[in-house]
């Protein structure tokens, strides 16, 4: 035997071997498409890395960044669905253009689960193949106003004696769901837990942005300084901005003796360190680990034709099709 043959035959027949394990692992292994609102979400982050995790080695996936443009994410699902997805796991850039969204995942017969901005469930009701998995928004404003009570009951911060704790709003987006529910129910739970707030200037809309947070708050500063004893904010991003206006003017500095309490939302890794460090009072965590684990589970049971939340832990909500992951609160360590 001329040397080498046997290593030529070896060498094919381990490519073959190798042809044949990663064809069949293609065939055991669905794809899936999912598309995300934009990428340069920190919150949403937490969420990708979740998903990453969880369907690693169990499907081959596909994830876009919608850029923050409904019309891109639009696109993005065309091709996902020419390609011939198994399953959709979409994060709404626009909630509201949700049913264009179902109509087309609809016609193409697969599952899909949508995440975190919530669609009129009613939409999704119209196809049984569409889930919803997200938070009771109305509890994280609640579990922020008992944290509103806490702070107030340490007698330390009604600046100017008259018992109201006067505050100022940062709201995420005009018309979002979550928004708009953090923006009442923080205020309103801290009113039934008996505390008198009075607000101070209009509520800032802010985009769930640091910088545009930063300047409200800068703004508000230079109108009101003195006035504002307490800062509450829809997420955790906008509540940074407005330790940084803070921490410019000498408030919210660490070590430093002047502290004006602000409350987010999403226990980012920065406000929990803010937290920690004492120029940042409290945020609720809104487990972005739990909810990408959650989300994967579920599309692979439906993918699979199991029960949706078969071996989840989960149960649906009153709509019947929608799974809500608990929130907790931060104060510090
Ligand atoms: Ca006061």
């Amino acid at each position: 035997m001329r040397p080498g043959k046997g290593r030529v035959m070896l060498f094919m027949c381990m490519l073959l071997a190798a042809m044949f394990v990663s064809t069949a692992a293609m065939a055991a292994s669905p794809r899936i498409g999912i598309l995300i609102y934009k990428y340069d979400d920190t919150y949403i982050s937490t969420v990708r890395n979740a998903l990453n995790k969880a369907l690693d080695g169990k499907a081959q996936i596909s994830m876009q960044d919608g850029k923050g443009d409904q019309a891109t994410q639009n696109d993005q699902l065309d091709v996902m669905i020419e390609r011939g997805m198994d399953g959709i796991i979409v994060n709404m850039v626009d909630a509201q253009a949700a049913s264009g969204v179902v109509d087309k995942i609809k016609k193409a017969g697969i599952p899909v689960v949508f995440f975190n901005r919530e669609p009129n469930l009613d939409v999704l009701k119209t196809y049984e193949k569409a889930l919803f998995v997200g938070t009771n928004a109305a509890d994280a404003g609640k579990m922020q106003g008992d944290i509103v009570k806490s702070i107030w009951d340490e007698n330390k911060y009604d600046i100017n004696k008259d018992g109201k704790f006067q505050y100022v709003m940062f709201k995420g987006e005009p018309d979002n769901p979550e928004a708009i529910a953090r923006t009442d129910f923080s205020v309103s739970q801290a009113v039934l837990n008996g505390v008198k707030l009075e607000q101070i200037g209009e509520t800032f809309v802010c985009n769930w942005d640091t910088a545009l947070a930063q300047q409200a708050m800068e703004s508000a500063l230079a109108a009101n300084e003195g006035k504002i004893e307490l800062v509450i904010a829809n997420n955790d991003s906008m509540a940074m901005g407005a330790i940084a206006a803070l921490s410019n003017i000498g408030y919210n500095v660490e070590g430093g003796s002047k502290l004006i309490p602000v409350i987010g939302v999403d226990a980012t890794d920065q406000a929990v360190d803010a937290i920690n460090r004492g120029i940042m009072s409290g945020t609720v965590k809104q487990d972005g680990e739990a909810m990408g684990n959650a989300v994967s589970a579920i599309m692979l049971n439906m993918i699979n034709g199991k029960a949706p939340l078969e071996g989840t832990g989960y149960k649906y909500d009153d709509s019947g099709i929608a799974v809500r992951i608990p929130y907790s609160p931060y104060v510090g360590k």
